[in-house]
């Protein structure tokens, strides 16, 4: 069963605003997380999908439900099941089939974490699960039957529940940031921090501050880096105050965006990234090679030139990480590398992914091609 921690364990549900107020650039992001579609019936009438539909929702969320914010509404065609941007958060009852060479911990991370919160699978980096909840439930996940529970414990009790996790000064943070600078400091060849999740920008902005001064001070740590999706699924995120924050940090900072179609990247995203800009960051973008989704030259081309005019760089195409529930989104190699072939002779060679899978055990992610 999954483990992903989910939002209503974070955000309390006080001071609810109604849907029409949310989506708007002057909306509170904390308002839009706290408001997102977990009902599959709301989904359906929201987005014209017959009722019926709902009930496959239901059945096959069991474990890992619905989520989907709505900032995410006007980037999905309505009444199309099977729109790009839907389909990846959408729960099908192919979810619950038992596909052989499928399994709940594929990458082998849970024997990767020398310390809670800690994941050091290869040289010179380390990742943190800086937030072990998402502000949206994206059904490919890697994570999505990850025991945030389990790799968070802290040996020394007593350990409040997810729900505490981002709340007051005193609770589990300010502790797990204790962990990670003391492993840095037994660990001075660890040059980069990845601060991920889960979704590391659901943090508020006090306990980023922290996380950055912090990490700031410790001389061996040259790099900072977000893995996030927020700025794309939430671009309300990206705050004026939250740039501050990202600008004072006395490091250099990378923030990898991950977005799969196009139609994710509407006018707020778009604004959202000029902003980011303005920290100074290496911006960068991952995705997941998904079937039906993106496994197309012309959907990947457009989705990189887009950003590339934001600045924004591919980094990863990951081929699909074999965990239970999400065999219908795999895209055989083969085809992938053909797809990274065409990408090459329409792209500049920067505009081109790594195209690289996981392997448990290996020092870095395969190259596929
Ligand atoms: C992907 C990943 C990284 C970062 O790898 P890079 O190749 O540096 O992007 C670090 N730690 C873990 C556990 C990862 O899965
Ligand atoms: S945002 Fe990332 S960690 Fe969260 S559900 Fe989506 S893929 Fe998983």
């Amino acid at each position: 069963m999954a483990d992903h921690a989910t939002i209503p364990d974070v955000f309390d549900r006080a001071g609810q605003t109604g849907p029409d107020h949310i989506s708007r650039e002057s909306a509170d992001w904390r308002d839009i997380v706290r408001e997102a579609i977990r009902d599959p019936l709301t989904l359906c009438r929201e987005l014209g999908l017959p009722d019926n539909l709902a009930q496959q929702i239901a059945a096959s969320a069991v474990g890992f439900p619905l989520l989907i914010p709505r900032t995410l509404l006007g980037r999905i065609r309505p009444g199309d099941p099977a729109d790009p941007v839907l389909r990846q958060f959408l729960p099908l009852t192919a979810e619950l089939q038992q596909v052989e060479g499928y399994s709940d911990d594929p990458l082998e991370e849970r024997s990767a974490s020398p310390a809670p919160g800690i994941l050091a699978k290869y040289s010179g980096r380390i990742l943190v699960l800086a937030h072990p909840a998402c502000p949206v439930h994206c059904r490919y996940c890697f994570r999505r039957a990850f025991p945030y529970s389990v790799m968070l414990k802290d040996r020394t009790p007593p350990q409040p529940p997810h729900g505490e996790f981002s709340s007051g000064r005193e609770g589990p943070l300010p502790r797990l940031v204790r962990s990670v600078t003391a492993y840095l400091e037994r660990h001075p060849d660890v040059h980069e921090v990845i601060l991920s999740g889960g979704e590391p920008l659901l943090l508020d902005d006090d306990d980023l501050a922290s996380w950055l001064s912090e990490l700031g001070k410790i001389p061996t740590v040259r790099r900072i880096r977000f893995h996030t999706r927020m700025p794309i699924v939430i671009p309300q995120r990206v705050t004026d105050a939250l740039v501050q924050i990202l600008s004072s940090c006395p490091k250099s900072l990378v923030v990898v965006l991950h977005a799969n179609h196009p139609q994710e990247i509407d006018g707020m995203v778009l604004a959202a990234i000029e902003r980011l800009r303005a920290a100074k960051a290496l911006l960068l973008l991952q995705s997941v090679l998904l079937a039906g989704i993106n496994d197309s030259a012309d959907v990947l081309a457009e989705l990189y030139e887009t950003l590339a005019a934001v600045g924004v760089l591919p980094y990863y195409l990951h081929q699909l990480d074999r965990v239970s529930g999400t065999h219908h989104f795999e895209v055989a190699e083969v085809r992938g590398r053909a797809i990274i072939q065409q990408l090459r002779e329409r792209l500049p060679g920067y505009l081109v992914p790594r195209y690289v899978r996981e392997v448990p055990g290996a020092p870095a992610k395969l190259p596929l091609l």
